[in-house]
């Protein structure tokens, strides 16, 4: 089973269920069994306010989990050395997750085209490479992932798009950076929405991932419980790359 989940939206998050307390996903993983997981809010929920954040970290102590649980933050890249976050509010955190592709939000550099493998290829090999170099990075998140909102393929269009997108990711120039990512101790995430949104050129990326040494972070994204759940969709995937506990990524700092 799957003990780790560092990658849960709250309520705070806008795109989140309304119900998706800290309490409630505290008392639901401690059900399940789950060892540690991490509180990643969106970091433009807090709009900056300090209080904000320190109060959604007194919820968690108040809610006394008997698991370890992490406060981390979910930012992004918005073009090379251009975050969505400052230093100061990074500071904040026990970890940043970032994301490289954000492509609905405003700000973040876009491929030239959604529809070029090449092109789309291009830009996401540039955004991982800058979430790379950039010094907040703690984790990288749902890296080469189509994301289904933005590209609007059906299931089998995102399915050969992103085999084809992959094969045109210079392989020298990726496993350049998962030497840095490893080097750095950087975390990448694996999500079963790789599952959901059937991305099976992600099984090559992960496989590279594993070659070099990079460790991997198990993390469900979820935005409402339903997705907490989902995160049994991974075990599969985990299996067939033959991923174990000494392949994954924790973050450091505890809560509780
Ligand atoms: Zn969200
Ligand atoms: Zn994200």
């Amino acid at each position: 089973m799957i003990s780790c989940d560092y990658h849960i939206h709250t309520q705070l998050s806008g795109c989140a269920d309304n119900d998706l307390s800290i309490e409630k996903i505290i008392q639901l993983q401690q059900i399940r069994g789950t060892e540690s997981i991490g509180i990643t809010d969106h970091d433009y929920s807090y709009q900056s306010k300090t209080k904000t954040i320190q109060e959604a970290r007194q919820s968690i102590i108040a809610a006394e989990p008997t698991i370890d649980v992490h406060f981390g933050v979910e930012a992004q890249m918005l073009d090379y050395q251009v975050t969505s976050i400052s230093i100061r509010l990074a500071s904040y955190f026990d970890y940043v997750l970032m994301a490289p592709n954000h492509y609905h939000l405003r700000g973040v550099a876009q491929p030239r085209s959604f529809r070029d493998p090449r092109r789309v290829a291009l830009h996401e090999i540039y955004m991982f490479e800058a979430a790379v170099a950039c010094p907040i990075t703690d984790a990288i998140v749902h890296p080469f992932l189509l994301s289904p909102d933005v590209f609007r393929f059906s299931e089998e269009e995102v399915a050969a798009f992103g085999q084809e997108m992959m094969r045109n990711v210079e392989q020298k120039r990726l496993i350049y950076q998962l030497d840095l990512v490893s080097q750095r101790g950087l975390g990448i995430e694996i999500s079963p929405k790789m599952i959901r949104f059937n991305q099976r050129h992600l099984v090559e990326f992960y496989q590279l991932c594993l070659e070099r040494d990079v460790k991997l972070l198990i993390g469900s994204d979820a935005h409402n419980t339903k997705q907490l759940e989902e995160l049994s969709l991974l075990e599969p995937i985990l299996e067939e790359l033959g991923i174990t506990e000494e392949h994954l990524w924790h973050p450091n700092g505890t809560i509780s």
